[in-house]
């Protein structure tokens, strides 16, 4: 879902990869119990979370796009 913009720049925020990381080492993305009936991208209603950032001021913030 493109056009997601800063509150506080009011520009366009760029979609960044991320990643977090278990004991292991394991590296895996966050995702969501999505509540939307219209939520099938996941199994079982989870939904990744999608990382956008504001390259003016380092705002990131998460979309369940
Ligand atoms: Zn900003």
């Amino acid at each position: 879902m493109p056009g997601h913009r800063c509150p506080g720049c009011d520009v366009a925020m760029e979609r960044v990869d991320y990643s977090t990381a278990d004991a292991a080492g394991a590296t895996a993305r966050a995702r969501i119990d999505d509540p939307r009936e219209s939520g099938t991208l996941g199994v079982g209603g989870k939904t990744y979370l999608e990382a956008y950032l504001c390259a003016d001021c380092g705002l990131v913030r998460f979309y369940a796009d």
